[in-house]
C-alpha cells in the first residue's frame, strides 16, 4: 500500500448560511471571499479539487469552513455530510473537518457528525471572558464554550479552538486566560487578531469611537504572548491571522485598523526576539560574535522580517555578529545561544 505522506484540505466555504447571530466583527461574505453558496455545488467543488490531487499519496480532508456548520438547517447539514461521506466511502477522502460555534454543540449533533466521518471540529471560541463575549455579541458565555469543548473531547474528536486578539473589552490578560483554557481543553488552536471589516457593527463602533482597533505593534505583541502560552502546553497553532482572500486587501473591505498579511510571521519574530533578548540580558556579550541555535525551519523567523530582529539585537546588545543555525533537537520557540 502506498504511504500517504501529504495532507490536503478541500475547503468548502459556507458563508453565513443560516447563522442567526451577528457577532460584531463578522462579515462572513468578505472573510471567506464567497458571497453566495449553493449546496448542490458541493459535489462538483470536491470533484474539481480531487482532480488536482494524487489521492494515492495524499491524505485529503473535506473542510466545511466559513459559517457555523452545525447551526445550519438540519436537512442542509445532513445533505452536505452525505455528499462528503460518499467521497470517504470511495476511499478518495479520509475525513471531514468543520467549523462551528460552542452553542451549536450537543450530544445529538455530535452523534450525527461521528456517523458521517467527521474527525476534526474547529470551535469559534474567540474569548473565554464573559464581558468580551457580551461586547462582541457572541450570544453565549464562557461556560458554554468550556462545556462544548469537554463534550467534543469526550466523543473523541480532534478539537481546534479559535480565538481572537483585540476584541471589544479585551486585554492581554483576558487573552492569556483564553489561550490557557484553550490549551488545556483543545488539541490545537487558531489565533486571529481582529480585523475591522466594513459593513460590520465593529466598524460602526470604531467610527463612533466606542472601539479602538489595535495598533499593529499591540496586535503583534499580544499575538506573540498568546503563542507562548500554546508553546508552553506544546499545542500547535495551525493558523495565525485570517487567510487573506484577495478581498481582504481591498480598502473597501477593511476599515482602517492594522491588517497585516504576515501578522503570524511578525508575532513569531516577536517571540524569538523576546527569547533571545531574555538570554542575552544574562550574558556578557558586548562586542562578541554569537550563534543562535533554533528549531528546524525557524531561521527566517529568528532573523525577522527584513532582518529586523538581527539588526535590533546587534544594535541593542552591541554585538559584533549573529549567526542563526537550525538544530534538529530544538523544538517550539526554544533557542540556545553560544558566545564565540
Ligand atoms: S456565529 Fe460565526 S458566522 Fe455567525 S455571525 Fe458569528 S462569526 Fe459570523
Amino acid at each position: 500500500m502506498t504511504r500517504k505522506n501529504k495532507h490536503v484540505n478541500i475547503p468548502v466555504f459556507i458563508p453565513h448560511l443560516g447563522c442567526p447571530n451577528d457577532c460584531v466583527f463578522c462579515n462572513q461574505k468578505h472573510i471567506s471571499g464567497t458571497s453566495s453558496f449553493n449546496k448542490t455545488d458541493t459535489e462538483a467543488i470536491i470533484k474539481t479539487a480531487l482532480s488536482t490531487i494524487d489521492t494515492q499519496t495524499t491524505q485529503t480532508e473535506i473542510a466545511f469552513f466559513g459559517g457555523s456548520f452545525t447551526g445550519i438547517d438540519r436537512d442542509d447539514m445532513i445533505y452536505l455530510l452525505k455528499v462528503a461521506k460518499k467521497f470517504i466511502d470511495s476511499g478518495k477522502v479520509s475525513s471531514i473537518r468543520l467549523s462551528t460555534r460552542p452553542d451549536y454543540i450537543d450530544e445529538e449533533i455530535l452523534d450525527i457528525l461521528k456517523y458521517y466521518g467527521v474527525k476534526v471540529i474547529e470551535l469559534g471560541l474567540q474569548s473565554m471572558d464573559d464581558e468580551v463575549l457580551k461586547l462582541s455579541k457572541r450570544g453565549h458565555i464562557g461556560e458554554c464554550a468550556v462545556k462544548a469543548c469537554k463534550l467534543i473531547k469526550k466523543y473523541g474528536f480532534t478539537l481546534i479552538g479559535q480565538m481572537m486578539i483585540g476584541l471589544p473589552g479585551s486585554t492581554l490578560e483576558k487573552e492569556l486566560y483564553t489561550a490557557t483554557l484553550i490549551a488545556e481543553l483543545c488539541d490545537g488552536a487558531r489565533v486571529y487578531p481582529t480585523v475591522v471589516l466594513h459593513q460590520t457593527e465593529l466598524c460602526k463602533m470604531a467610527e463612533s469611537g466606542k472601539y479602538t482597533p489595535l495598533s499593529l505593534d499591540d496586535s503583534v505583541t499580544r499575538t506573540g504572548e498568546v503563542l507562548e502560552v500554546f508553546d508552553s502546553y506544546k499545542k500547535d497553532v495551525i493558523r495565525i491571522g485570517l487567510q487573506a482572500g484577495d478581498t481582504l486587501f481591498d480598502p473597501d473591505v477593511v476599515y482602517g485598523g492594522d491588517y497585516h498579511p504576515a501578522i503570524g510571521e511578525l508575532a513569531e519574530n516577536y517571540v524569538y526576539y523576546k527569547r533571545i533578548s531574555n538570554q542575552l540580558d544574562k550574558l556578557n556579550c558586548n562586542g562578541k560574535n554569537i550563534v543562535v541555535y533554533c528549531p528546524v525551519g525557524a531561521v527566517s523567523k529568528v532573523v525577522g522580517q527584513k532582518r529586523c530582529n538581527k539588526s535590533e539585537l546587534i544594535k541593542n546588545y552591541k554585538l559584533k555578529s549573529i549567526k542563526v543555525v537550525e538544530k534538529k533537537d530544538i523544538i517550539g520557540y526554544n533557542i540556545i545561544i553560544d558566545i564565540l
